[in-house]
């Protein structure tokens, strides 16, 4: 089982009287890959920062290995930090940029093992043959490599990267997640990384914190995360999602648009009202005659692999993803599985989000000229059909 390395206790942040950080309540496994994922403002650097040593909390604890390390500096925390922005030095090389991570080990270290262990660090970031080159004749990429391994050479217990990849393009940013879990792997140590790339923050991760205002939201393995997140803001966070009203009737039986349909979940209240999650590409579009629910397309967008199928049921607006496309204005219906519905508790997050209407209505002006929305909603009402 993972060994917990890093606790925050009740911890809070206040500047100037307004709340950044809330009573986060958290601790970090040893060895772990955990990604702190949110909006911009949310907290997730003010959490470095914590941990880093950076910070001291208005409230709460932070303790490592079990000790309160509250009021310990950051040079004396077996915590380094990577930033967005390398910071390498120009006027020196990349053996040299790399030695400088080595300036603050105690004892001092000889020559020879300075020498070992920035090799050890180039050959861990593939970098081997690189060590006499100026840093500013490197790629972006390899910078990003050179400010790693000064991070790591000093062989901190925890590295804390803060949006490291974000001044990267696209594919080398993709190159580069791979290269941090397998470093991070080669490392054995726990890497605490900080995105709003709710893409990367799944491929990447053991453990995603998922944060807004100041607050955690759901701590889970990525696919708990995107298959059972736990209030609106967090399913519409991660990936796309339909999230509609609903009531559970009882256990495994929940009701939308008015209809009952089988699901898989339970533990509900009688006829507690709830959100209900359905991904775009847990929808089957079949023929209209066949459907659990029927409603007319609104626009589709070809997305390489798949199209973006937006229909309108009863005037709310659902993304649904599919390899085969529907033109505008056709009625068709849809099927779901009982797995394709996750059931919420309601949250504070209710009614804000997934509801595809406004990405709909952006593609209605940029694209389908022939579009006529209905204007008469009893002709949908009728449309609304259920066969379970
Ligand atoms: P981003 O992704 O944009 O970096 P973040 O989630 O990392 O955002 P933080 O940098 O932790 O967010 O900031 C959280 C909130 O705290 C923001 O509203 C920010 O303006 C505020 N804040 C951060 N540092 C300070 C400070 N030193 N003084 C005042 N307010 C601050």
């Amino acid at each position: 089982m993972s060994k917990e390395l890093i606790r925050l206790s009740g911890v809070s942040v206040a500047f100037d009287g307004e709340i950044v950080l809330d009573d986060m309540n958290i601790h970090f496994n040893d060895k772990e890959f955990l990604t702190l994922l949110g909006p911009s403002g949310c907290g997730k650097t003010t959490t470095l920062r914590i941990i880093g040593g950076f910070l001291v909390p208005t409230a709460g604890d932070v303790f490592f290995d079990n000790v309160r390390i509250n009021n310990v500096p950051p040079h004396k925390r077996q915590v380094n930090t990577v930033f967005q922005k390398y910071a390498l030095f120009p006027h020196l090389n990349v053996f040299e940029n790399i030695a400088f991570g080595l300036h603050l080990v105690r004892p001092k270290l000889s020559k020879k093992e300075i020498h070992d262990r920035v090799m050890e660090m180039l050959e861990i970031v593939s970098l081997k043959g690189f060590e006499n080159r100026s840093v500013s004749l490197l790629s972006g990429g390899q910078q990003q490599r050179v400010a790693i391994a000064r991070a790591l050479v000093n062989r901190p217990r925890v590295l804390l990267l803060d949006e490291p990849l974000g001044a990267l393009d696209l594919r080398l940013r993709k190159d580069m997640q791979n290269e941090l879990k397998r470093i991070q792997q080669a490392m054995e140590i726990t890497f605490i990384y900080v995105t709003h790339d709710q893409e990367e923050a799944l491929a990447m991760s053991d453990t995603v914190v998922v944060m807004n205002e100041g607050k955690i939201q759901q701590i889970g393995t990525p696919e708990d995360i995107y298959n059972e997140p736990e209030n609106a803001f967090v399913a519409d966070f991660i990936g796309e999602s339909n999230i509609v009203d609903g009531f559970m009737c009882a256990d495994k039986v929940v009701e939308i648009f008015g209809r009952k349909f089988e699901c898989v979940d339970g533990g509900f209240a009688p006829n507690e009202p709830v959100d209900v999650v359905i991904r775009p590409e847990d929808v089957d579009i079949v023929p209209e005659k066949d459907g659990m629910l029927t409603g007319t397309v609104t626009n589709i967008t070809f997305k390489g692999v798949h199209y973006d199928i937006i229909v309108d049921f009863k005037g709310f607006k659902w993304l649904i993803q599919s390899t085969d496309p529907s033109p505008v204005g056709a009625k068709i219906g849809i099927k779901i599985d009982p797995d394709g519905f996750h059931i919420m508790k309601k949250s504070r997050y209710s009614g804000m989000f997934g509801d595809y209407s406004s990405y709909s209505a952006e593609y209605d002006e940029i694209g389908d000229l022939e579009y006529e929305p209905s204007e008469n909603e009893a002709e949908l009402e009728e449309e609304m059909r259920y066969d379970f």
